[in-house]
């Protein structure tokens, strides 16, 4: 067999975060009952007229000036035709000739040192409807709730040659937008989905090879095995003397497989026209300069001041500014309790194992600040140890209790009274002799036993420093 070389670019959809829809006054909440966030202008009723929102063109420009792009001063509308039963006008509006964002770049780190992916263009256009496939019925209903919520289209140049560049794109790009506030990109509700370009080509060669289209991949471990796949199933096809058909394929997760959807529809297919309900867009340069001014501090920033500001690891802060919503929690956090390395710690691992354990992403949390410097404020005040304080956390972790009265329900405030204690130690050395002969015949290890009975004896509500010496000095007394 030949040596192949993969090729990747990306057209990345981004719902954004602004209030209402693009073209008129509807909430863009997701979820909702079906064609409750409706009006005659998003169901695209004849006679209506759309009024583009401001926002909109705002987030693009941010998201544009935070890529490096050059943003597209003169730009405007164009309508793309097609129908399709989600799309109630039969045409979408986007931007073909005069995207809003254009020449921009983002680097990524790869396993041979950093790279820069191309970004052709940014454009804005409008998110469809949803099908409905009813499996009691059969039939097909469409809700139109998802209909004009703003979308950008982030289009890579075909930079990219390996699954792995492809998620580290997708990462990079997902936290920029996020520290932009920009979008949630919550990819389990479709707000940042990805459509797959990919063709083969023997390494060596200059020119492209035939690409296909995987379309609204939304998950970084089926991105990662549809590229495989796909790679796979085009080199056969080469390798048997066949030729890779430009087309759209619908990769089946469960499967494991691609199936081909339709051949590929060109620009001309759409018969794209501008739009002659919107007037161009005239972006002025005050305008420009204060978005441009308003930027909020972005990852590598926020990684560095951590490190000088709060005095974390830089290992640290590379976990908590790996997600937007840990890092809101944590400078929240220690905004309260004021202990930099001991939220991060409860972010780094106990809060990583629950979101696994639960299979969620950062985005999802829900975590207080507030409870979360409470429960520390609890430790710190010697209340509970660090056993309960675990167990306490998964509680507000999955029941958002209120951590104070939770230990106090619970009774799993530590017990304070060192007489208390002292009458454990001495009774659980009495009912263990061996041990005790043990441990003074040399056998350091013995000890380990007994501090553990005497938590046990304890239910676990000793501070386990102290037993541990209160268990030592009541041996040493039996020497
Ligand atoms: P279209 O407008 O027809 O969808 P574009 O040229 O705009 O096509 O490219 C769409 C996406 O496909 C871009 O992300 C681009 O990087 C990628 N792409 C283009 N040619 C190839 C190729 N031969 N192999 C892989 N990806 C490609
Ligand atoms: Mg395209
Ligand atoms: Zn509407």
């Amino acid at each position: 067999m030949k040596n192949y070389e993969t090729v990747i670019g990306l057209e990345v959809h981004v719902e954004l975060a602004t209030k209402t829809k693009i073209f008129c006054g509807c909430t863009t909440q997701f979820g909702g009952l079906p064609n409750t966030h409706c009006c005659p202008v998003c169901t695209g009723m004849p006679g209506t007229l759309p009024v583009l929102n401001k926002k909109v063109v705002e987030y693009a420009i941010a998201a544009g000036l935070a890529t490096g792009c050059e943003i597209t001063r003169h730009c405007k509308f164009d309508r793309k035709n097609y129908f399709y039963p989600d799309l109630p006008k039969a045409y979408q509006v986007s931007q073909l000739y005069l995207p809003i964002c254009r020449n921009g770049g983002i680097e990524i780190e790869t396993a041979n040192g950093k790279k820069v992916i191309g970004i052709h263009e940014i454009h804005m256009e409008e998110d469809a409807g949803k099908l409905v496939h009813d499996p009691w019925e059969d039939c097909t209903l469409v809700d139109y709730n998802r209909c004009g919520v703003p979308l950008i289209e982030i289009v890579s140049d075909p930079d990219m040659r390996t699954a792995e560049e492809v998620i580290a794109y997708l990462e990079k790009l997902k936290l920029i937008l996020q520290y932009l506030g920009v979008s949630d990109c919550k990819m389990q509700e479709g707000s940042l989905r990805a459509d797959i370009n990919l063709s083969v080509r023997e390494v060596g060669s200059e020119k492209f090879g035939t690409r296909t289209e995987m379309k609204n991949m939304n998950s970084f471990k089926a991105i990662a095995r549809a590229i495989d796949g796909e790679r796979k199933r085009q080199i056969d096809v080469i390798e048997y003397g066949g030729k890779v058909v430009q087309e759209t394929r619908r990769w089946d997760d469960n499967k494991d497989t691609s199936f081909a959807m339709r051949s590929k529809e060109d620009a001309q297919d759409y018969r794209y026209f501008p739009e002659p309900d919107l007037v161009p867009l005239d972006i002025s340069e005050e305008w420009l300069e204060e978005i441009k001014s308003r930027e909020p501090e972005l990852r590598d920033a926020k990684m560095k001041r951590y490190e000088t500001e709060y005095d974390i690891p830089a290992y640290d802060a590379a976990i908590i500014t790996g997600a937007k919503k840990l890092a809101d929690i944590f400078e929240e956090t220690v905004a309260i309790c004021n202990k930099p390395k001991e939220v991060s710690n409860w972010l780094m691992v106990e809060t990583m194992r629950l979101l696994k354990e639960t299979e969620q992403e950062p985005e999802e949390l829900t975590l207080e600040p507030a409870k979360l410097a409470a429960l520390i404020g609890l430790i710190d005040e010697g209340k509970i140890n660090r056993t309960v304080a675990k167990e306490v956390f998964e509680k507000i972790f999955k029941e958002n209790v209120d951590p104070e009265s939770y230990v106090k329900e619970k009774g799993l405030i530590m017990v304070q009274d060192d007489g208390l204690l002292k009458e454990t130690v001495e009774r659980i050395l009495d009912a263990n002799p061996q041990s005790v002969a043990d441990f003074l015949g040399g056998k350091e290890k013995a000890m380990g036993f007994l501090v553990g009975q005497t938590m046990k004896e304890m239910k676990g509500k000793a501070d386990p420093g102290k037993v541990n010496v209160m268990v030592r000095e009541a041996l040493m007394a039996r020497k």
